[in-house]
């Protein structure tokens, strides 16, 4: 299950389970690099972090980066 890799416990409550897959919101800073927000289940607590963005997540990153005219690093329309 690929969605285990991207899982880690709760810096703040240190019981929860939080999985970068279901982030609250994602600020892209390069195609492969985002910073991610989380919300624990279990305390409530907001949890920011420098992750490389997991590649299943890149279409959806890709794809709203574009509709927003996100800068990713590269030309995204010629
Ligand atoms: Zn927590």
């Amino acid at each position: 299950m690929q969605r285990e890799m991207y899982s880690f416990v709760c810096p703040n409550c240190g019981s929860a389970l939080l999985n970068l897959l279901d982030y609250e919101s994602l600020m892209v800073l390069r195609a492969d690099l985002g910073l991610f927000t989380m919300a624990c289940p279990s305390c409530a607590a907001k949890t920011s972090m420098l992750r490389p963005i997991p590649p299943l997540l890149r279409d959806d990153v890709g794809t709203a980066a574009a509709e927003i005219h996100a800068g990713m690093g590269r030309k995204l329309d010629a």
